[in-house]
């Protein structure tokens, strides 16, 4: 397994992979779990040579974030990597964004407002474009003929395929299912940050996601007129009755995150919450996606 740490040294890299070779990214920030190594074995089913990024982007966490808490277990992740890599791409903030710690500007991708501003981007602002930005920058460097993310950032995968469509990115984008502890919960780095007490009630965070769904799956089938405006309300009063402090839990329309139709089967269902200082992210689409 290769580790590539420079710009120069992965401009290197790229020029010594056959040209017939199929290359796959998938591009993390390390703390690697389960959820991420299911993208991994994606990436290799589909793929001769995996490349895996690990990189904390400062851009995308806003001020007062976790940026610098953020857990950073490289020697861990590299060993587990190790059976499922060829190579991991571990570059610097310097090398990425030089002069970034002293100020200095970047060209920035702008991902559409009505996708960007929503969800997790309406309290993080600017978050997705610094997504979209680095994400684009690891397509320049690495020149994926495919890259791998995974559903439980949803609104992450829409802004990624929309910068894609947009731009007209060569990379064709792989979705894989949430993975999930014993108990529901979604993996996730930042689960690490729960006090035992939180992780005890962090699994009803999808428990009211899976609620909803089969709330809207009993009213389609009896008839019953529901709205997602009840759906969501009653989400939010389920998470705070549960002790999370709801950022929002909301009604979408699978695939774009357009404000939701009448017909509940192509709706996706959002959660954002707070348990003391972790915030928690997952989603459910009414009905399963196909495995794109
Ligand atoms: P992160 O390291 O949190 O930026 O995540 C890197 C990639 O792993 C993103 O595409 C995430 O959507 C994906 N990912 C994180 N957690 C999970 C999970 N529990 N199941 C599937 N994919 C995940």
């Amino acid at each position: 397994m290769k580790i590539l740490e420079t710009p120069e040294s992965l401009s290197n890299f790229r020029r010594h992979v056959p040209a017939s070779q199929v290359v796959a990214l998938v591009p993390t920030m390390g703390n690697l779990h389960a959820g991420h190594l299911a993208l991994v074995q994606a990436a290799r089913a589909r793929a001769d040579h995996v490349v895996v990024s690990i990189f904390v982007n400062p851009t995308q966490f806003g001020p007062g974030e976790d940026f610098e808490r953020y857990p950073r277990t490289v020697s861990e992740d590299l060993a587990l990597l190790e059976p499922l890599a060829d190579s991991v791409v571990l570059p610097s903030v310097e090398a990425m964004y030089p002069g970034h710690v002293q100020g200095a500007e970047h060209t920035q991708i702008r991902v559409p407002a009505t996708l960007a501003n929503q969800l997790c981007g309406a309290s993080r602002p600017g978050h997705f474009d610094g997504v979209a930005t680095i994400v684009c920058k690891l397509f320049g460097m690495v020149q994926p003929h495919l890259a791998v993310f995974g559903r439980k950032d949803y609104q992450q995968l829409v802004v990624l395929r929309r910068m894609v469509a947009d731009l007209n990115l060569p990379v064709r984008l792989q979705a894989v299912p949430t993975v999930r502890e014993a108990d529901g919960l979604a993996m996730s780095s930042r689960n690490g940050y729960l006090t035992p007490d939180e992780r005890a009630r962090a699994p009803t965070l999808y428990a009211t996601l899976r609620q909803a769904r089969t709330d809207i799956l009993q009213a389609v089938e009896s008839g019953r007129a529901i709205t997602a405006g009840q759906v969501e309300s009653t989400g939010v009063a389920r998470l705070a009755e549960a002790g999370f402090d709801p950022d929002y839990f909301a009604v979408r329309t699978v695939g774009t995150l357009a404000p939701p139709g009448a017909d509940p089967r192509a709706w996706i269902l959002l959660g954002a919450a707070r348990l003391g200082n972790t915030r928690l992210i997952d989603n459910l689409p009414i009905v399963d996606e196909a495995g794109d």
